[in-house]
């Protein structure tokens, strides 16, 4: 296994409250696996994302769990040692490029210090950037430019060969194609998909359940600050337990069955004071409907268990309660 991590959770204290970003979230990713995690707005998926690098901005703090890549707990290591790990071993890309790009510096003199800061000498950095803006279509020629003579979609291009400077064992892609045009889109889901065919894992973020059924191994689902369901993209797209993931599976259009869109009625909770019970028991279609879940979900916390090989769930509708 090359990441586990173990009931993580995650905190913000602002003036106006503690916010509950990220509550015993558990979960693993394989070598060479892509795993997606999916939720609306504000469901903690960039600050998990964040947390994995350590990099959880103020004023958030890792309350609590484990974030062992290989074999070592990352939120033990000095900032030295983590340091050493961040963009060698572990990369990052973002949805807006520029929160990587430095704007008054050439893209191909940033290519090289991402290196050199690693210890690779000058020269040999110089030769490994043209390559990698090769790789990512970018011709050697703009090694001279600054980020803002670039597209959007070459800007992420050159983030994404930055990352790619080291074959990092894991690169965490947090809503890398949002802000670009679909078809720039999919240029960029083809290249973290090559970093993956060359050994790298996954950990991909977005909103877009299709998107995510397009081309990873796993998906986990999170609701609130939770995450509700996490198995196989096979498990979750065709067998989803979780009423979450049935409502966010119906709310994208279905190419083949031209099935109605139903958009999931309500809005995700405030997480300074989160629903009690299931989080999402005030939006959930089957505790409105199921009148002996009263006083269960909206009472107590469903559990995750797992409910088939590699699919884990949490919600009373397959047990789990603290009580049973
Ligand atoms: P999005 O799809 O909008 O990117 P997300 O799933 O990535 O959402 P997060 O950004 O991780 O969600 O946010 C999780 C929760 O933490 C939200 O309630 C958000 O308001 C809160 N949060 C995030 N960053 C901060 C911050 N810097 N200060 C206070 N609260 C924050
Ligand atoms: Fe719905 Fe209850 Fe399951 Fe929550 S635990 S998703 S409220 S059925
Ligand atoms: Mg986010």
């Amino acid at each position: 296994m090359l990441l586990e991590v173990k009931d993580l959770s995650i905190y913000y204290y602002t003036l106006s409250g503690v916010v509950k970003a990220v509550e015993g979230v558990t979960f693993s990713i394989d070598e060479k696996e892509w795993v997606t995690f999916v939720g609306e707005s504000g469901s903690g998926k960039s600050t998990v994302a964040s947390a994995i690098i350590r990099l959880v901005p103020p004023p958030g703090k890792i309350v609590s769990g484990q974030i062992m890549f290989e074999g070592k707990d990352l939120l033990k290591l000095s900032e030295e040692e983590m340091r050493q790990i961040r963009g060698k071993d572990i990369s990052m890309v973002f949805q807006d490029p520029m929160t990587s790009l430095d704007p008054l510096r050439k893209i191909g003199d940033q290519l090289v210090e991402a290196m050199t800061v690693h210890g690779v000498d000058e020269d040999e950095a110089k030769e490994r950037a043209k390559e990698l803006l090769e790789k990512v279509n970018i011709p050697p020629d703009r090694f001279d430019y600054y980020p803002h003579q670039l597209s959007g979609g070459q800007r992420q291009r050159v983030s994404i060969a930055i990352a790619m400077a080291f074959n990092p064992k894991l690169l965490i892609a947090d809503e890398p194609t949002t802000a670009l045009d679909v078809i720039v889109q999919d240029s960029i889901m083809d290249l973290i998909q090559s970093l993956k065919e060359e050994g790298t894992s996954i950990f991909f973020v977005t909103h877009d359940i299709s998107l995510a059924a397009e081309r990873s191994d796993k998906i986990a689902v999170m609701y609130a600050g939770k995450l509700v369901e996490f198995g196989t993209v096979e498990q979750i797209v065709e067998n989803p337990l979780h009423p979450y993931t049935q409502a966010l599976l119906n709310s994208v259009p279905d190419l083949w069955t031209e099935k109605p869109i139903k958009a999931i009625p309500g809005y995700p909770p405030d997480l300074r004071n989160p629903p009690r019970g299931c989080r999402f028991h005030p939006r959930c279609h089957v505790f409105a409907e199921k009148g002996e879940l009263k006083g269960l979900c909206d009472a107590e916390e469903p559990m995750v268990i797992e409910y088939e090989k590699g699919h884990f769930v949490a919600c009373h509708l397959y047990g789990g309660s603290r009580n049973e």
